[in-house]
C-alpha cells in the first residue's frame, strides 16, 4: 500500500518536498491557504503587468534542477532560465555607481576605481567566500541538524572560518573601502540577516552567485511556481488551494490529520508543515503545541520588508533588472531596521525592473517595477499600516524619482504596496516578519527549528524557519534535508 504525507503550504520549501515526495513514490497534498500556490512567491496580474510579489533574484539553479532530475525530466520543459547581467546595479547617494558583474576584470576594474588597494583584498575575500561555500553550503546546507552532536561535528568548520564574527566584519578584515565593505555584506538582508550580526558564513552568497549566476524566471519568479506545480501534478501530487489548515490532529503521540478551514480532513502517514513555524505549533491546538510556540516566540525573528508594486508609461532602457540604492547610512540605518520601533527616513532600496529583462512582464511599451525596503517588524514597530504605508510608499516613490527614474510622477500608473500587515495576514507570518526566524548563528542549524520534531515522530518542518534557512536555495535546501528524513521514515 502507498504511503501517504500532506504538506502544508506551498511556498518553494513546501513544494520542492513536495516534489521528491511524489518522485519518491509517496502519494503527497499540498493544502495551501491562499487561492495561488507560491507563498511569498505569490504574483498579481493588472491590466497586463505581472507583479512578482517576492523572490526576483534566482540563484543557484542546480538545486532547481535537481527536482525535475529526480524523476529523469527536465526543468527546460516547464521553466526557461534567463541570464541576468549585471547581476546588480549598486549606487549611493554621491553618485558612485558600481555593477556587479560576473566578469572578472570588469569587476576588478572597478573595485580599482574605488580603492587600488583592496584589489587584493577583494582577491582573498572570494577565497574565503568559496571556502565557505564549499563548507556550509554544499557540505551542510541540505543535513538535517537533529541532535547536539551534528552541531559539534561542524565546529571545526565553523572555527575555522571565524563563523562567529559576522560578515561585515570578516569583509571589513579584507577590503577598507567602506562602499566595498557594503557592496561585499548587503546579501544577508536578502535572508533576513543583518550583515552586522549575521554569521560570517553567509559570505558564502557571493561565491555561490559568481559561480552559479543570477537568473530570472521568463514570465516571472510566478512562472517558475507554476513549472514546479505542473510538474508536481505531472507526477501524481495534488494541490489543494484557498483552505488555510488550521489543526494538526495527533492520535497516541503522533500526527495523523490536518482538518482545513471548510472542513475538508484529509489523514496522512505524515505531515510536513511550510507554513509559519510558530503558527504550525499552534495548529497542534495542545499543551505542548503551546509551549513549544510560545518558546519560539522568545526568538528573534527578521525584519519585515515594505515593498511598493508600481508601473510606469514607456521603458528605461539604461536602468538593469536588479539595482540597489544605498542610503547615506550603513551601520546606522541597520540598527533603525534590526532594533528600531518606527520607519527610517533614508532607506536602502532594492528596486526590480523585471521588463529590463522580460518585456511580457508589461504590455508592450509600459515597464513594471517593485521597490522593496527593508522595515522593524511588527514586534518592534507596532505601526498602523493603513495610515503609514501609503505615505511611505510615495516617500519610496519620490527618492527613487530623485537617484534613479527621472520623471518618474508623471509616468506613475499602477500603484500598491504590501507590507508588514499583510506579511502577517496573508502569509499568516509571526510579527509579519519577512524571512522567519534571524540568521543568528545561535539560531542557526541545530538551534534552528528542526526538520523532524523533537516529540512527534511524523511532524516536519521545511521553509525558511527551518535550517539552512531563508532565500530560495536555501528552502530548497531544507527541503533536501527533510525530504531525506521523511523518505527513510516512511519507506525504510
Ligand atoms: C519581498 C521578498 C523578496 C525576496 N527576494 C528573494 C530573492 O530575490 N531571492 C531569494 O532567493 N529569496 C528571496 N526572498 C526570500 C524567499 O522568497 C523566501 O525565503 C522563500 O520564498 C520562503 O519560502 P518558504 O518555503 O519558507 O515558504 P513561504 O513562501 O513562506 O510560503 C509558506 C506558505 O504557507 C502557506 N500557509 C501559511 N499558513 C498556512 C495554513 N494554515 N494552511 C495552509 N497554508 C498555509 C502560506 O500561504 C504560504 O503560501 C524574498 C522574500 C521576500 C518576502
Amino acid at each position: 500500500m502507498s504511503r501517504t504525507a500532506a504538506v502544508i503550504g506551498s511556498g518553494f520549501g513546501g513544494l520542492a518536498l513536495a516534489i521528491r515526495l511524489q518522485s519518491a513514490g509517496i502519494d503527497t497534498i499540498v493544502v495551501e491557504a491562499r487561492d495561488k500556490p507560491g507563498g511569498r512567491a505569490y504574483f498579481w496580474e493588472k491590466e497586463g503587468h505581472l507583479f512578482d510579489a517576492g523572490p526576483t533574484v534566482i540563484t543557484d539553479p542546480a538545486c532547481l534542477r535537481e527536482l525535475w532530475a529526480l524523476s529523469g525530466d527536465d526543468m527546460a520543459q516547464d521553466v526557461e532560465l534567463l541570464p541576468v547581467s549585471p547581476f546588480y546595479r549598486l549606487s549611493w547617494p554621491d553618485g558612485t555607481v558600481f555593477d556587479y558583474v560576473n566578469d572578472d576584470a570588469r569587476l576588478i576594474e572597478q573595485i580599482r576605481a574605488l580603492d587600488p588597494a583592496d584589489v587584493e583584498g577583494y582577491r582573498r575575500f572570494l577565497d574565503y567566500s568559496a571556502g565557505v561555500y564549499v563548507e556550509g553550503y554544499e557540505k551542510l546546507g541540505a543535513v538535517p541538524f537533529l541532535d547536539f552532536r551534528s552541531m559539534l561535528k561542524a565546529a571545526p568548520q565553523l572555527a575555522r572560518y571565524q563563523a562567529w564574527r559576522s560578515v561585515y566584519s570578516i569583509v571589513s578584515g579584507f577590503v577598507r573601502n567602506e562602499k566595498l565593505r557594503q557592496a561585499l555584506s548587503y546579501h544577508t538582508l536578502l535572508v533576513g540577516g543583518n550583515p552586522l550580526t549575521t554569521s560570517a558564513i553567509y559570505a558564502l552568497i557571493h561565491k555561490l552567485e559568481r559561480d552559479g549566476g543570477v537568473w530570472f524566471a521568463r514570465g516571472g519568479t510566478n512562472a517558475l511556481v507554476s513549472g514546479m506545480v505542473r510538474h508536481f501534478e505531472r507526477l501524481g501530487g495534488e494541490v489543494r488551494l484557498g483552505d488555510p489548515v488550521e489543526r494538526i490532529e495527533t492520535e497516541g503521540g503522533r500526527a495523523s490529520a490536518v482538518r482545513a478551514r471548510s472542513g475538508w480532513t484529509g489523514r496522512f502517514d505524515a505531515i510536513a508543515s511550510n507554513a509559519d513555524v510558530v503558527r504550525t505549533y499552534d495548529m497542534l491546538g495542545d499543551a505542548r503545541g503551546r509551549r513549544a510556540a510560545a518558546r519560539l516566540r522568545r526568538k528573534r525573528f527578521s525584519p519585515s520588508l515594505f515593498v511598493v508594486h508600481f508601473s510606469t508609461s514607456g521603458e528605461w532602457p539604461d536602468l538593469p533588472h536588479h539595482n540597489i540604492l544605498f542610503g547615506p547610512r550603513y551601520k546606522e540605518l541597520l540598527g533603525e531596521i534590526y532594533r528600531g520601533n518606527g520607519l527610517p527616513d533614508d532607506p536602502s532600496i532594492y528596486l526590480h525592473h523585471p521588463t529590463a529583462t522580460d518585456p511580457a512582464m508589461a504590455p508592450a511599451g509600459k515597464s513594471t517595477f517593485y521597490a522593496l525596503a527593508p522595515v522593524p517588524h511588527l514586534g518592534r514597530a507596532p505601526l498602523d499600516w493603513d495610515k503609514e504605508g501609503p505615505a511611505y510608499a510615495r516617500h519610496i516613490l519620490q527618492i527613487l524619482e530623485k537617484r534613479a527614474l527621472p520623471g518618474l510622477s508623471e509616468r506613475l500608473e499602477i500603484l500598491f504596496h504590501f507590507g508588514p500587515a499583510e506579511f502577517e495576514s496573508e502569509l499568516g507570518s509571526h510579527l509579519g516578519s519577512a524571512f522567519s526566524l534571524e540568521p543568528l548563528l545561535t539560531q542557526s542549524a541545530w538551534f534552528r527549528v528542526h526538520n523532524r520534531d523533537d516529540k512527534i515522530p511524523n511532524l516536519y518542518f521545511v521553509g525558511a524557519g527551518t535550517h539552512p534557512g531563508a532565500g530560495i536555495p536555501g528552502v530548497v535546501g531544507s527541503a533536501k534535508a527533510t525530504a531525506g528524513l521523511m523518505v527513510e521514515d516512511l519507506l525504510g
